[in-house]
């Protein structure tokens, strides 16, 4: 292996994460957390909602508020999660009823929403956890990765570094190209469809249909498992096995995981074998990485 060859190897990086967390899922996160720790795995992303569908303000659960702080301690990263994850009734035509309604089974919250609505909320949810709970947040990921332009206009304009997305992370302020250990530019699902390999110094790639790929957007193929029906869930494991080998050369691939895969023995099985599988020739990684190092946090503790 040549020198340059190693030092793209030791830049790629897993980011775990678990979505959903909220104090009636903090029993699966701690089954997670010890999963991870058996694997060696120091450093995770943990998707807080403010207020599971309605419920009252995490923070005002001062055990789990607590927890929390120690665990961003530790090392993990908090990453604000929508606000109620739960939609208002969603419109417009056939295929977007069916997003809203299939897809994220009623929860794709900022799918729709308008930049004013997305402020409140997002400031709301900033308030009840990085101020409430006491953690430093970087970042928002969207319900089942589902962003409406107003939403990312919100993010934007509230100073928020970067949202995921499905199959990339964007990061959303100016200066944050040049990213902490990640290549600018590097798109391996370019390289897939190109077939030319990715290269550190490549400031843009061309996507599928061949149109530029802006620099901000960092290709992060993600390995997610289908848990609502028993067909989706044997599938889901031979997909995330099929999926993690496609992408095996992007600089970041990631692995979510919600808390209803743990009521599965064979999906948590699985969960365990792809983090295992996944982790040779990257580091374990949060996505406050691919920021440039020393980039402050929104707000509460640091
Ligand atoms: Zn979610």
């Amino acid at each position: 292996m040549s020198l340059h060859a190693q030092a793209v190897a030791t830049d790629r990086k897993l980011i775990v994460s678990f979505h959903d967390l909220h104090p009636g899922s903090r029993a699966q996160c701690e089954r997670f957390l010890a999963m991870l720790r058996g694997l060696g795995v120091a450093r995770a992303t943990l998707l807080v909602v403010p207020r599971w569908h309605g419920a009252s303000p995490c923070n005002e659960d001062l055990e789990f508020a607590a927890w929390l702080r120690g665990l961003a301690a530790e090392g993990h990263e908090i990453c604000l999660h929508a606000y109620l994850h739960r939609a208002d009734a969603v419109t417009g035509n056939a295929v977007q009823r069916a997003m809203g309604r299939h897809y994220t089974a009623g929860e794709g919250e900022f799918y729709q929403i308008d930049q004013a609505e997305a402020a409140i909320r997002l400031r709301e949810g900033l308030r009840i956890v990085a101020e409430g709970c006491g953690v430093p947040v970087w970042g928002f990921t969207a319900p089942a990765w589902l962003l409406s332009e107003g939403g990312r206009a919100a993010l934007v304009a509230l100073g928020f570094h970067y949202t995921t997305r499905w199959g990339q992370v964007e990061l959303l302020q100016p200066g944050q190209e040049l990213g902490n250990g990640v290549p600018s530019g590097d798109c391996s699902q370019a390289s897939m469809a190109s077939g030319v390999e990715s290269s550190p110094d490549r400031v843009q790639a061309r996507s599928y249909d061949g149109t530029q790929i802006p620099a901000r957007r960092i290709p992060a193929p993600t390995l997610v498992w289908s848990t609502r029906a028993a067909w989706r869930r044997v599938c889901s494991r031979g997909w995330v096995r099929l999926w993690g080998a496609l992408k095996r050369r992007s600089t970041v691939l990631r692995v979510a995981v919600h808390p209803v895969d743990f009521a599965y023995p064979s999906i948590e099985a699985s969960v365990r074998a792809a983090i295992a599988r996944n982790l040779r020739g990257r580091a374990a990684a949060c996505y406050r990485d691919l920021l440039p190092a020393g980039t402050p946090p929104l707000g509460g503790a640091t």
